[in-house]
Parts: structure tokens; sequence; C-alpha cells
């Protein structure tokens, strides 16, 4: 691969994602296009999808079986995803993952996490999900990316790692762009603006125009809050300004 003087320093063991999938040709998919797929092709961050039948040891290479107890569907078997897994040799300090329904938000908290760390390990369900003791005896922490149901953990996986990559040294335009957006500082963004000028009779507000840039610092300030108050206030509520004495109440306002 060829550099020119421009391109950003590429670190020595770039931050990498292992994707454990019974369908690695989902990856890199949307990750191979536009930012993520830029810094991919130059070596910003890496990607290894592994096959998890690869590791099935029977002659039909089955990597899932009945629930046990009953019920509808398939498990993903414990001793195939722990041969994967550890099939896998991922070093003690990367975070092992799995997509699943039942986990840990996802946030951007835990975005900014996974990115400032070596990048995960991350097995991806299907079917009914997977069978509770490679779970416990792998220690994979389980993350969701909302309170829906998915099909399988892939599109889980490539939302998060969109997620993360945005985040890396070199990966977005400008250093900024990480920092002032949704939920950094448990906000939800500003309205945004370009041209024209006037689209459909609606013009820009003026003070956005204004060329006085603490008046319009303030202006997004105020209007990230009015949003998130409405929207979320769940979020508005969690803010640290709100906590502690004499808690303020969310302005009790509907969205709509
Ligand atoms: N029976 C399970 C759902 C299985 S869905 C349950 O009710 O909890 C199949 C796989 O899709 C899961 O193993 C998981 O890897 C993935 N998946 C589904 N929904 C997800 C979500 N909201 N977040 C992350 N992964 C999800």
């Amino acid at each position: 691969m060829t550099e020119s003087a421009s391109s950003p320093v590429v670190p020595v063991t770039p931050w990498r994602a292992t994707v454990l999938t019974l369908f690695p040709e989902m990856f890199p998919g949307p990750l191979g296009i536009s930012l993520a797929g830029r810094a991919l092709a130059t070596g910003l961050w890496a990607l290894e999808a592994r096959d998890i039948r690869a590791s099935a040891t029977d002659r039909h290479r089955s990597v899932d079986d009945t629930p046990a107890g009953g019920g509808p569907g398939m498990v993903l078997r414990a001793d195939v995803l722990a041969a994967a897994i550890d099939a896998a040799d991922v070093a003690a300090d990367r975070p092992k993952l799995l997509m699943s329904p039942r986990g840990q938000p996802l946030t951007q908290a835990l975005v900014r996490d996974l990115a400032g760390g070596p990048g995960p390990l991350i097995v991806c369900g299907r079917f009914e999900g997977i069978d509770q003791r490679v779970i416990e005896a792998r220690l994979l922490q389980e993350v969701s990316i909302g309170d829906y149901v998915l099909s399988g953990g892939e599109i889980a996986a490539l939302a998060l790692l969109d997620a993360c990559v945005r985040l890396l040294p070199g990966v977005m335009g400008k250093l900024e762009s990480g920092t002032d957006e949704s939920f950094s500082d448990g906000l939800l963004e500003y309205p945004q603006y370009t041209r024209p000028q006037a689209f459909e009779g609606q013009p820009i507000p003026e003070i956005l125009l204004s060329g006085d840039h603490a008046k319009v610092a303030a202006w997004r300030h105020a209007e990230a809050e009015a949003l998130t108050r409405t929207r979320r206030p769940d979020l508005w509520a969690k803010r640290p300004e709100q906590k502690g004495t004499g808690r303020k109440k969310p302005k009790n306002t509907t969205d709509g």
C-alpha cells in the first residue's frame, strides 16, 4: 500500500474488530464504503470476520440444536461457539462482546469506551440465541442496540462498529465532529442548516448568519437543551446539572 504525505499516521497495531458469525460475507458490507471503508482500506482499523461453522466438528457441520426444555427454533451450541472463540485467539485485553437483545444498551459512552480500547471480539447470535453456558464460560459481555429483536447479531455488530470506527483518530475529517454532536454531552444535537439561504420560503435562522460565534454557540446550546427536554426527558433527567440539590424538573412539554 502506498501512502501520500497527507495520509494520517497509521498506528502499528490498529484498532481491530474480530467478528464471529455464521455469515462472514455480511462483512465489511456497509463498513466497506465511505468513511469507515476508506479507513479500513488505509489500515486505520482492521476487520476479521470468522465463520463459526468452521469450528463445527460433526459430519453435518451442525452449529445449532433444539432448545433444552422444548420450545420453538434452534440454539447455537456452546461447544461449537466456544471452539470458535478460542480459535480466534484474541488478546486478553480485548473486550469479548455478544450482540443480544438482553444486553446492556449500546450508548455513546460505551462506544467511546470501546473506540478507546484495542477493539472487541464480537459474537453474532442467530436463531433463538446461544447456549447460556458459553456466555458464562467465555465471559461474554452482552450488548443490545435497542428494544427490538433482529434475526441475527450481524446488523447489530455493524451498527456498533460503525459508531466506534468514526471516532478513531484520523477517520473523521475534523477532530471536532465527534465532540459536538448528539449524546456527546448528554444532549441531542441542535438543528443544522446549510445553503440555500431560503428554502420554500423558510430562511435560515438569522443568528447563524450573524458571524457572532458566542451568540451562535449560545443559540445552539439553548436549542439542544429544548430539544432534549421535549423529546428525551429520560436523557434530560440524567444530565449532571439536573442531579444533586434542587433537581430541576424537566419542562412538561410534548413533542409535536
Ligand atoms: N430469542 C432471543 C432473540 C434471538 S434473535 C431473545 O428473545 O432474546 C437472534 C440473534 O440476533 C441474537 O442472538 C442476537 O445476537 C441478535 N439480536 C437480536 N436482537 C438484537 C438486539 N436488539 N441487539 C443486539 N443483538 C440482537
